[in-house]
């Protein structure tokens, strides 16, 4: 794709209409604007809030040193300044290419010039998923655990299933509110095909310094919730070898998948997000930022990556060229 795909410089007449108001597509308004753009922007978002940083969730928000709030990326004067009119809890249903025509999940469509895909990712579930478990993506996600935590009583054991990064701040945060984490491996040790060998092997000795609990090769079959008072909202983790576990909560972190379903009929490259170019773009006036952006690694490789700096880099590099038809 490198090249193909040709600079169109945007004009104060132009309209750009961004999809997903998380970090990737509040920065990229911002960094619009930081270039001098003086025309219209759209910021659609399916969440009810503005735009919000999720690395505090799992760390100060979950471990009770912050309230939600302190997340906020776009209060109502940065969202003023930077003159973006919001379309907030209402998702995007698909996207027309051709006429950059964005249409909704209420029937309406938003027409621009330009589209920018910011839809980043969504919490994995597994096959045995069940919707009790405990998710830890979004803010409303958090909300709904601490109000189950706020129940418990210090020493109550709590099941965290994937012992990745989101499972270790989690069962760290849940640590330090005086809970009992125990945190579910598949693996034998932590991050084991990610870090490799020699990480994996110090990581699966870390969390007992803090006072966690791991165990590893735990498979997962199921979680179970009885439709009894007494069970009092308690769950048990059933393992592959049919022995259980019972807990106070489970919590699931076992990664995340692009969300990239409403662009299924659009004709752009999907492949694990959209594929786009070393300009972020997918096409001549649609670009793709963050979580859900696919980008070349090398000449040959596309990879996702689910990081906050990537996400506020892309937002940049898309607007960047857009303005300037520099490529950073
Ligand atoms: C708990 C947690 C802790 C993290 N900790 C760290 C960390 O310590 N360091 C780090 O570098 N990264 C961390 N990350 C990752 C980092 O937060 C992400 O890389 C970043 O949020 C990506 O931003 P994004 O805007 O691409 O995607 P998101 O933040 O996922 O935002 C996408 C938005 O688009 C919305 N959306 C989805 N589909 C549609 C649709 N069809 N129509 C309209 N809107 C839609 C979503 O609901 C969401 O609001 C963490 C993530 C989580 C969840």
């Amino acid at each position: 794709m490198a090249g193909e795909l040709r600079v169109t410089r945007l004009s104060g007449s132009d309209h750009v209409v961004i999809v997903g108001a998380g970090l990737a597509g509040w920065r990229t308004s911002e960094e619009l604007r930081r270039h001098g753009f003086s025309g219209r922007i759209t910021l659609i978002g399916d969440e009810p809030e503005p735009p919000y940083d999720r690395p505090p969730l799992s760390k100060q928000v979950l471990s009770g040193k912050w309230p939600l709030e302190h997340t906020t990326l776009a209060t109502p004067e940065k969202i003023d300044h930077a003159n973006v009119e919001m379309r907030l809890g209402v998702g995007a249903r698909s996207l027309d290419v051709a006429s950059t025509t964005v249409t909704l999940n209420d029937g309406s469509a938003v027409a621009g010039t330009h589209v920018v895909i910011a839809t980043g990712a969504r919490a994995r579930r597994l096959a045995w998923y069940e919707p009790n478990v405990y998710l830890v993506r979004s803010r409303a996600d958090v909300r709904r655990l601490i109000a189950r935590l706020d129940e418990l009583s210090p020493g109550d054991a709590v099941a965290i299933i994937g012992a990745g990064f989101i499972g270790a701040e989690v069962a760290t945060a849940l640590k330090s509110r005086g809970l009992s984490p125990v945190l579910l491996e598949a693996e034998e040790r932590p991050l084991l095909h990610v870090l490799g060998e020699t990480v994996s092997q110090w990581l699966r000795d870390l969390p007992a310094n803090f006072g966690v609990e791991l165990r590893t090769t735990q498979k997962v079959e199921a979680v179970t919730y009885r439709d009894d008072p007494d069970m009092n909202g308690d769950a048990d983790v059933i393992f592959e070898d049919a022995s259980s576990l019972r807990v106070r909560a489970v919590v699931l972190g076992v990664g995340a998948q692009p969300n990239v379903e409403w662009l299924d009929d659009s004709g752009l490259l999907l492949d694990n997000g959209v594929v786009v170019d070393e300009n972020q773009l997918c096409a001549p006036r649609v670009g793709a930022v963050g979580d859900v952006a696919s980008f070349s690694w090398s000449s040959d490789t596309h990879v996702r990556i689910e990081h906050w700096q990537v996400a506020s880099d892309h937002a940049g590099a898309l607007a960047r060229y857009w303005m300037t038809g520099e490529s950073s």
